[in-house]
């Protein structure tokens, strides 16, 4: 197994109620790189993101975390080593941000009993690492959408995993929080020495943010490769079925994606 890889992925296929939504997946995981999983609404993202999270047990294939078979780890080991953003959160209790962040610090109960302090500054220093510490003593019902989103990247960081996957983390914020979820993530992985695999739908912040694309389509790896290599106006059209221009990101000096808008 290559110690390079965060995550490695063989075989798997996962149906519900004998329909299948993955087949026979292969796919790697960079460790301290950013993967994008791209591909359309329904082409098993979500459901590949679930499996690597073991929310859905592996029964076909094999599912390894860092050399390690996921179906062979206790619930805490997983918890030490992948922590979840996932899709779409919005909580209804009156709980603080504080409280809230709190709850990532459940496999460590035991560790930050007998270290006193330790539970406080770890919530400290993801707040911080988040850019949240003045929000602490807000209700989670009280802040804004960008603001939530942060709050649950810092639960997932109080967890201290190495590995961090989020689902479609910036779909309903307006770009200066896109933007902002985006370069925290990068951020991350760069100081924090974090592995981050995220389910994106915005092709342009894929290309401008990812070092690696995983594409699905209909359940299968349609591709994998650099950004470059896998958002091209002829895997969009196969994959999206849109037409596409590309011309050149004057910040990034990637490719920028232009969707043909004629009717
Ligand atoms: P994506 O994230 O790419 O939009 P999903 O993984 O969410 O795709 O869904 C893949 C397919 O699985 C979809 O057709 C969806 O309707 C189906 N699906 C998702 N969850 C369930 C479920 N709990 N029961 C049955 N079908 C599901």
């Amino acid at each position: 197994m290559d110690p390079n890889q965060a995550i490695t992925i063989d075989g798997l296929s996962w149906s519900y109620d004998d329909r299948p939504i993955l087949t026979d997946i292969a796919a790697a995981v960079e460790k301290q790189a950013f993967t994008t999983i791209l591909g359309p609404n329904g082409s098993g993202k979500t459901t590949l993101l679930k499996q690597i999270l073991r929310i859905l047990p592996v029964r076909a294939g094999t599912v390894f975390l860092e050399s390690r078979d996921i179906t062979g780890l206790d619930r805490r080991d997983l918890a030490h080593v992948i922590g979840m953003v996932p899709q779409n959160e919005r909580n209804p209790y009156q709980f603080t941000v504080e409280d809230m962040i709190r709850l990532g610090r459940y496999a460590h109960r035991e560790h930050d009993q007998k270290h006193e302090g330790y539970e406080a500054r770890s919530i400290e220093r993801v707040m911080k690492l988040t850019s949240i510490d003045h929000l602490k003593d807000h209700l989670i019902t009280e802040i804004s959408g960008g603001e939530y989103q942060r709050v649950i990247i810092a639960r997932a960081l109080a967890q201290e995993p190495r590995i961090i996957a989020l689902d479609e983390p910036t779909t309903y914020l307006d770009p200066l929080h896109q933007l902002g979820i985006l370069k925290l993530l990068k951020q991350l992985i760069i100081n924090e020495g974090l592995t981050v695999i995220c389910i994106l739908h915005d092709l342009n912040s894929a290309m401008s943010f990812s070092d690696h694309v995983i594409m699905l389509h209909d359940g299968k790896v349609f591709g994998h490769g650099t950004p470059q290599e896998m958002i091209t106006p002829q895997t969009l059209k196969a994959v999206y079925g849109i037409t596409t221009q590309m011309v050149e990101d004057p910040f990034t000096r990637r490719p920028y994606i232009i969707p043909d808008t004629n009717l």
